[in-house]
């Protein structure tokens, strides 16, 4: 694995502690910050690949933490929260967080993740080195390579794992994916716990590119809707 940079933003020294170790021990260079001000102006001077955030913090917190930086550059975020409150969650990936972890997490789950956003930002790289084609459906026009989407002429502004999905479902245009198959696909990894992670990004999918383009099959997952993308 190549070596990242990672900013973890955690004001608990112990853990704080252990996750830059143990990121270390992985060979990425670890840049830390400790309250809401000082991990902005750490994103903003070491430009890392990728950021792991603790929500509660001193000063402001992570979800504003998020806010802030994804409007500086779209960067795939790793939220560490509390407690496994839907509410913290939802906020947390309202405002760009991609994946989220709650305490205590085992060290080694950690690393997965980290390893799966990672894989994520290579895939997206290689995609923009060799464009594909612009593709339409109806007034819907994905383009791939450049990350961009358009609904008619009016440009459609996605976090990258919006994005994501929809490059996913986009891909086999009317078939069903499972929850599991888009964790897998777009997330790197598969545990049952992740499919609301799914959910919750589908859902903001939904209210930017209007809801009837993705059609829910209770029970199973997701369609991109060929007859409402006509
Ligand atoms: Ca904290």
């Amino acid at each position: 694995m190549t070596a990242r940079r990672i900013l973890l933003v955690e004001d608990e020294p112990t853990i704080g502690a252990a996750v830059s170790d143990r990121l270390t021990a992985h060979g990425h260079e670890v840049v830390r910050a400790w309250d809401g001000p000082g991990a902005v102006a750490a994103f903003e001077e070491h430009e890392p690949d990728l950021v792991v955030l603790d929500v509660m913090l001193p000063g402001f917190d992570g979800h504003e933490v998020c806010r802030r930086i994804q409007a500086v550059r779209p960067v795939p975020v790793l939220m560490l929260t509390a407690r496994d409150d839907e509410a913290d969650v939802l906020v947390g990936l309202a405002v760009g967080a991609d994946d989220y972890l709650t305490k205590p997490f085992r060290m080694r789950e950690l690393v997965a993740r980290v390893a799966a956003l990672l894989r994520r930002v290579d895939r997206a790289a290689e995609l923009a080195a060799a464009p594909e084609p612009v593709r339409t459906w109806g007034d819907l026009r994905l383009d791939v390579g450049a990350r961009r989407v358009w609904i008619a002429q009016d440009e459609i502004h996605l976090t990258p794992t919006e994005f994501d999905l929809l490059v996913c479902l986009a891909a086999a245009p009317g078939d069903v994916l499972s929850r599991e198959r888009l964790l897998a696909e777009v997330w790197g990894w598969a545990e049952a716990s992740g499919t609301r992670t799914v959910d919750s990004h589908v859902k903001g999918l939904r209210a930017k590119i209007g809801a009837d383009r993705i059609r829910t099959v209770h029970g199973v997952g997701y369609a991109l809707d060929v007859e409402a993308n006509r």
